[in-house]
């Protein structure tokens, strides 16, 4: 029997969905972080169960060839979990957890390769940061990985340089005016967290400061701070609630209009603070071909465009069908999405506010039937209820967006176990070096 503190030399077999390395000491699983499949290494055990081990990486003793050197000096984050891995190793490692996650539920199709980024550095227009009082003073970073302690992280290799800049700032603000960092534990000080959004195409900047408080402290003076820094719009954002939710749901805009606007393809998006908006443009762009083409339209259709956010797929769809719907439950995205079919003079969609689940059903039993329906919900995956309805609906096509393959699969189950045939699956790496994989997977009526 093993015990803790023990070290052991072990071959590396492969990588859970946790993006941990995993071998066998005496039949028994060994979880190691950090080490690759077929990599020999060293490691000290952290935790014996009589099934299961995990031990600390100590050395490589033979490094797997997929195997690159560090770009992270701040890898106490968590974030990048696969970053060991040389990118076409990821690509190829996401595709298996496309498959497993398929596979686990009895589907039987052929997963296509990923489609990568060219360079996989920078891809984010999106940062949230938490703010926490440290012994330096109040500190503005990532929380550390299992934790909501700070790592501060200024130069993070898949966020845009200028967040340097602009924390370095922040950082001298809080700190020079005595900003009261929030306080978790009791529910205590004021500022929480800090978002920027970052408009690729446009290159607008929105940042978001959320308090806990109604006043946002040393307002005038952080507008000063700012001074030079491209930065489109500042708004406050009131989160009064405990809870780890980063935003709350009321807005000041301190200046500019409270929103940003991006380009994507040829088509022009606002973006206002609440709704959600793809965190990988350049990916994106892929993402949405696929979506369309799978899609499969000549003009004459109606589709459905469920979990819809800004409209930004349905524009694309509304531009080759004779008629898009989009439902989307946050009622700010929705005042996006009319604004931007507006704005790209594209006058054959609606939308409408409210729970996919629930305004299907409604539309379906008023008599509204769509040829073909794109569903993107969120990591939970779709509710049995909007399942069932599009079972009856039965459209001639149904393309799923998902941003996490298990819940992917358990759909997909679904709906082929009830007259739909799957036909394609088709991922695209949105996050590199991270553990997650998006997937598009096309449908057919039987
Ligand atoms: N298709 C969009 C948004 C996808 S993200 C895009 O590509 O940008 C998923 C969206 O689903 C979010 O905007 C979220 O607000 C919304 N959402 C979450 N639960 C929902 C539900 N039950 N019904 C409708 N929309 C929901």
């Amino acid at each position: 029997m093993s015990a803790v503190g023990e070290q052991q030399r072990i071959q590396i077999l492969e990588l859970t969905d946790k993006g941990d390395g995993i071998g066998r000491l005496d039949a028994v699983p060994l979880y190691v972080e950090g080490a690759l499949p077929g990599e020999e290494v060293e490691v000290t055990l952290t935790l014996v169960k009589p099934n299961y081990l995990h031990g600390r990486l100590d050395k490589v003793v033979t490094a797997s060839p997929d195997r690159v050197a560090d770009f992270c000096a701040h890898s106490e984050c968590g974030g990048c979990q696969v970053r060991p891995l040389a990118y076409p190793a990821q690509l190829e490692y996401k595709r298996e957890l496309v498959r497993r996650a398929l596979t686990q539920q009895g589907l039987v199709v052929e997963v296509e390769p990923v489609l990568g980024m060219q360079s996989p550095f920078a891809w984010r227009n999106k940062a949230q940061f938490a703010v926490r009082a440290t012994d330096e003073g109040a500190e503005i970073g990532f929380y550390r990985k299992h934790s909501h302690d700070l790592v501060a992280c200024d130069d993070c290799a898949v966020q845009d340089p200028l967040h340097g800049e602009l924390l370095a700032r922040l950082r001298h603000w809080m700190r020079e005016h005595e900003v009261r960092p929030y306080d978790e534990a009791n529910h205590e000080g004021d500022l929480r967290h800090v978002m920027t959004r970052k408009g690729f195409a446009s290159g607008e900047w929105m940042l978001v400061l959320v308090t806990r408080t109604e006043q946002l402290p040393a307002e005038a003076e952080l507008l000063a701070a700012l001074e030079g820094l491209p930065i489109t719009t500042v708004v406050h954002n009131i989160h009064p609630e405990p809870g780890n939710r980063v935003l709350g749901l009321t807005n000041r805009v301190l200046s500019g209009e409270g929103i940003i606007t991006d380009r994507l393809h040829d088509l022009e998006f606002v973006i206002s603070p609440l709704s959600f908006y793809q965190v990988n443009p350049v990916q994106t762009d892929t993402l949405y071909g696929k979506a369309l083409e799978f899609a499969g339209l000549t003009g004459s259709e109606t589709v459905f465009d469920l979990y819809c956010g800004i409209g930004t797929i349905s524009l694309f769809l509304a531009r080759q069908a004779a008629r898009v719907v989009g439902i989307e439950l946050v009622p700010e995205a929705i005042e996006d999405a009319r604004r931007n079919a507006e704005r790209n003079g594209i006058g054959n969609t609606e939308f409408h506010v409210g729970k996919a689940e629930e305004k299907v059903a409604e539309l379906y039993h008023a008599g509204e039937r769509a040829d073909v329906v794109v569903i993107d919900p969120p990591r939970k995956g779709c509710d049995k209820a909007l399942l069932d309805t599009l079972v009856a609906m039965a459209p001639e096509r149904l393309v799923y967006v998902s941003c996490h393959p298990q819940s992917l699969a358990r759909d997909l189950a679904w709906l082929t176990a009830r007259g739909f045939v799957l036909e394609a699956v088709q991922p695209v790496d949105m996050f590199p070096h991270t553990l997650h994989v998006e997937a598009v997977a096309r449908l057919r009526r039987a």
